[in-house]
């Protein structure tokens, strides 16, 4: 079980409360939403995506790209906002990534992006508000 401290806290309870079914299973139980479902994925105005768990910038509209791969990525995170973690679940070594906040769960980053970074933040769209700018 993760022990880690985050400044944001929830129940069990409290996160099944404030979250969807859907929601829930990504940023709680490390689940990974249908490719191509969510509608940010064709978000393209200025903004700015936040947590769903606790409202935090995560990622800049600027820094979105389109991977091809059915979920919203991104180049990098706003500072300080996302951390990592191994996820070797599945059988695969993979960098898990999750708010640095309240430590839901986003999805996964891979070395395949875009300069400068060449980091690819592939998000779970459910995961994320947008706030348009
Ligand atoms: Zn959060």
């Amino acid at each position: 079980m993760d022990t880690h401290t985050y400044p944001v806290t929830r129940t069990d309870a409290e996160w099944r409360a404030k979250l969807t079914p859907e929601q829930y299973a990504v940023m709680r139980g490390h689940g990974t939403e249908r490719p191509g479902s969510c509608a940010l994925l064709y978000e393209k105005r200025a903004g700015t995506f936040t947590c769903v768990g606790c409202d935090q910038p995560l990622f800049e509209a600027k820094l979105k790209f389109e991977s091809g791969t059915g979920w919203p990525s991104f180049n990098d995170p706003v500072e300080g906002s996302v951390e990592t973690t191994v996820d070797r679940s599945y059988g695969m070594v993979r960098t898990e990534c999750h708010c640095a906040r309240c430590g839901s769960h986003l999805g996964h980053v891979f070395e395949d992006g875009p300069p400068p970074t060449g980091l690819r933040y592939c998000i779970n769209g459910v995961a994320l508000n947008f706030q348009p700018a």
